[in-house]
Formats: structure tokens, sequence, C-alpha cells
């Protein structure tokens, strides 16, 4: 039986990348498998640039002054290595989440961060707007998308400071100026390809201000200089990731996919807000796109949903345990059939309470 599979990261990712990468990994070049060839080797070389420039072309940041890296250790390695790069004096950080919170934490360790605002309050259900963003800072740090509370900026601050966005679980969904942010890093895991590899996109011109001496393995010069090179890159992770925005690409693009993830977006969040056994847990103006966030306006009702979306193959759709309830993530490579397959399963639930 086909699976929706609702997952937060890792994620469904489109069925020809995965077919793809699973035949590349019996045979890429000449009997040789895709995980056993030189990552020097033109093969993956030709990999590895592709990848880099489909990034930077379908963010519409090509020629631009950005670069496109593929690095190692995830997005949390990202909270540490901006900070080592950009924070010289202090940096100011907008809360909107344990991931924010999380990044807040790791830049503390090298100076002073100032958190502009912070919706923990709330529990995080909304995206603070409002505050004001000192010129003093060396940076502004936000998080674009609230995987675990299903919040989303809808618009970005204006700031003559660089402006670091934290992407992971929205990027290559929706249109923006991305020329606004002068740093960009996403994790893989969702929109992108298997866990393993976070993509940055840094305009090159913020680099080179801080007197710290920053280790090779966290100095993003010294991996643009390398082109992605500087060490053994996770070639598998790279690979699909390429895959996957070409993929992206052929579709049309974001604009393709953003038009996509608006339908599912408002599928699932009328029926949210139409069934009264339902209640979302973001604010409505600040609602993700990516994941809608979810509780049942009566927990007696929990066996039976449960047992009824796990029978219509529904995966991945529980809440993060800080949270509770549920949560539809629904990444690019998730069809619209599969979010009217939940909305299906919660009217029949309506139906029959
Ligand atoms: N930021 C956001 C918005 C996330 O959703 C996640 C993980 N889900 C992270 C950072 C941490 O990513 P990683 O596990 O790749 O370090």
């Amino acid at each position: 039986m086909k699976k929706h599979n609702f997952s937060a990261g890792p994620c469904i990712l489109p069925k020809s990348v995965m077919l793809k990468a699973s035949e590349a990994v019996l045979n890429y070049d000449e009997g040789l498998s895709l995980i056993e060839i030189s990552h020097r080797s033109k093969p993956f070389v030709d990999i590895m640039e592709r990848a880099r420039s489909l990034a930077l072309e379908l963010l519409g940041l090509e020629g631009k002054g950005y670069k496109a890296l593929f690095l190692q250790g995830g997005a949390s390695t990202q909270f540490l290595m901006v900070a080592l790069n950009l924070l010289e004096k202090r940096a100011g950080y907008l809360n909107t989440g344990t991931w924010s919170t999380k990044a807040i934490k790791e830049a503390k360790i090298y100076d002073d961060i100032y958190e502009v605002a912070s919706s923990e309050s709330g529990g995080f259900n909304y995206i603070p707007k409002g505050y004001e963003i000192s010129e003093e800072y060396d940076y502004f740090h936000c998080t674009s998308n609230n995987t675990i509370y299903g919040t989303q900026m809808k618009s970005f601050p204006s700031t003559n400071i660089p402006m670091v966005c934290d992407m992971s679980s929205d990027i290559f969904s929706r249109t923006l100026d991305f020329t606004q942010f002068d740093l960009i890093y996403a994790g893989a895991q969702k929109n992108m390809g298997p866990a393993g590899t976070t993509l940055v996109v840094v305009k090159e011109d913020i680099l080179g201000k801080v007197s710290r001496k920053i280790p090779s393995m966290m100095d993003y010069k010294i991996h643009i200089n390398k082109s992605s090179m500087f060490n053994t890159p996770p070639v598998f992770p790279v690979y699909v990731s390429m895959l996957t925005l070409q993929w992206l690409k052929d579709l049309g693009g974001i604009k393709a996919i953003e038009k996509e993830n608006e339908k599912k977006a408002s599928l699932i969040y009328s029926e949210i807000d139409l069934n009264p056994l339902f209640k979302g847990y973001a604010v409505k103006e600040d609602r993700s796109n990516m994941n809608a966030t979810f509780t049942l306006e009566n927990e007696n009702l929990k066996e039976t949903f449960d047992a009824m979306w796990k029978e219509a193959g529904i995966n991945g759709l529980n809440g993060h345990r800080s949270v509770g309830g549920y949560r539809a993530s629904m990444y690019n490579a998730l069809s619209l059939d599969s979010v009217k397959a939940l909305v299906e399963v919660m009217s029949e639930l309506e139906r029959k309470a």
C-alpha cells in the first residue's frame, strides 16, 4: 500500500529521484558505484558543481556575489559556524522556537547576542513583529520556518546589516527575494535530500571581517576557495540533492512548486478550521505552508483518530514531543493526493463522532 509520508524530516523525496539515486549506488560510472568513486574524479566534481549552480539558479542568486556550499554537520553546525565567521561584538537574533533558541545558545559561546524579540511566552505559536534591529549589530539572524510549531515568517525585516536565515524547513518551497539575505543555510533532509549535507549560500563580501582565528573546517572562505571540496564531501547526499534540485527545475522551479504548496496548505487548514474536532496550534496569519500543527479538541478521540490515519496509510503525523498533537509536514515532494487522504480521514472522524 502506498504510504502518505507526512514525516517532518528526514522526509519524503520525489520517487524519480529515489529511483535514480538507487541506480547510482549500484552503477554510476562504467560499473562503479557513485559511493565508491573518488570525490576528486570528474564524475563527482561535475555533480558537486551542478548541485552548487542549481542551488544558486533556483534561488535567483546567480552572478550576484553569492557562493553555494554543501557542508557537513547539519544545520546545527551552522549555529556556531555563522557566529565564528560573522560575530565580532554583538548580533541580534529573533527567537521563534527551539531551533532559534539553539542557534542563540551556540552563538553566545563566542560573543554577545541580543534577542530582538521572542514568542516563547506564547509557546512559540506566532512570529513576533514590530521589533527594532540595531545597525550596530554584526548581523541579524532568523529562522524562516519553525518546523516544530508550524509557524513561518511571511515577511522579513528590512535592515542594512547582514541578514542570516536558517531555512532548513522551507528552502525552495516559496518565492522570496533571496537577495535580501546575506547568508542562508538549510539541512538537506527536508526539501533537498537525505540527511548528511547542509546547503550554505553566502554572499562573499560579508566574510573576512572578524578578528578571531577560525578553524579551517569552520571557515566559509576556505570552503569557498576549495569549491566545497576542502575535505571529502558527503557524496551521496550531495548527489541526491543535485537530483532533487534538477527535479524542481524541470517542474518549473520554485514558482511552480509554490502553487502546489499553497494548494496543499489551504486544503489542510480549511479542514482544521471547519472541522469542530480539530484546533490549529499556530495563529492563522503565521501558519506554515510546510508544517501544519493541530490538536484534537477532545483527547478521548485520539485512539480512534490514530487508528484511522494509520489504516489509511498515513505516516509521520505525530506532533513533535515538545508540542504534542499532530503535525502534517507537507514538503515539496508530498503530493496533493496525500493531503486529500488526510483530510478525508479528518472528515470521516467528524462523521463518525
Ligand atoms: N533548523 C531547523 C529549522 C530545523 O528544522 C532543524 C532540524 N529539523 C535544524 C535546524 C537542525 O538541523 P540538523 O538536524 O540538520 O542539525
